[in-house]
């Protein structure tokens, strides 16, 4: 089974999860999508109101400005992989409570084992909570770091930067700072010198960013 198929086999097992309770008020799963061989994985909080109906991650306002995004860094959304933390939508938007993230991990864990990316970037601090649970977005925005034999790139989410010009200004300019790494994942591991310890990213002496 190659990894398009094994993708394939979890999404129809997630499609039929009941592990926590998000799947009773929910439309239908969205278990991510992209290339099976992506070198880059992107991961939000959860589906909204249109991802719950067309079962796609990103595909509304927040979705589109993520295109917008990764054009602007030569990126094709085909060649990502596109997931969140939970998968099945959140009622009203809420945030997932911790043991609806606990129970969905292990099938984002299954997705990263298969895909095996070079890079993983966090969009939110739900999914940088994954890596960095103390760590505050405000400060690592932008910055990546190594942990659990990957490289990590915490990301300001979509819909917050669609809320406040601030944000939005952020998360291009982080974008735009990380367009090189963008075009060649394969350097992380002589452009990543920030770590993480106890939960928070550490950068170095002196270095407000990597780059
Ligand atoms: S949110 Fe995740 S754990 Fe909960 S029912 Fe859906 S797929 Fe299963």
């Amino acid at each position: 089974m190659d990894n398009r198929d094994k993708l394939s086999t979890l999404a129809r097992q997630i499609q039929i999860c009941k592990k926590c309770p998000l799947y009773k008020e929910a439309t239908k799963a969205v278990p991510g999508e992209g290339s099976s061989e992506a070198k880059i994985v992107f991961i939000g909080e959860g589906p909204g109101f249109y991802e719950d109906v067309q079962g796609k991650p990103f595909v509304g306002n927040a979705g589109k400005y993520l295109d917008f995004l990764l054009t602007k860094v030569g990126l094709k959304r085909d060649e990502v992989f596109i997931t969140n933390v939970v998968k099945h939508r959140p009622p009203e938007n809420r945030d997932p409570a911790t043991a609806e993230v606990i129970a969905c991990s292990a099938w984002l864990e299954q997705q990263l084992a298969i895909i095996s990316p070079k890079i993983i970037v966090t969009l939110g601090r739900w999914s940088l909570a994954r890596y960095a649970p103390r760590a505050k977005i405000s400060d690592v925005h932008g910055k990546l770091f190594r942990t659990q034999g990957v490289a990590v790139l915490p990301m300001y989410h979509p819909a917050a930067a669609l809320r406040s010009g601030q944000t939005q200004k952020q998360l291009e300019e982080d974008f735009l700072k990380n367009s090189d790494l963008f075009s060649n994942p394969e350097k992380t591991e002589e452009l990543t010198k920030n770590t993480l310890e106890n939960g928070q990213v550490s950068l170095p002496e002196g270095q407000g960013s990597l780059f």
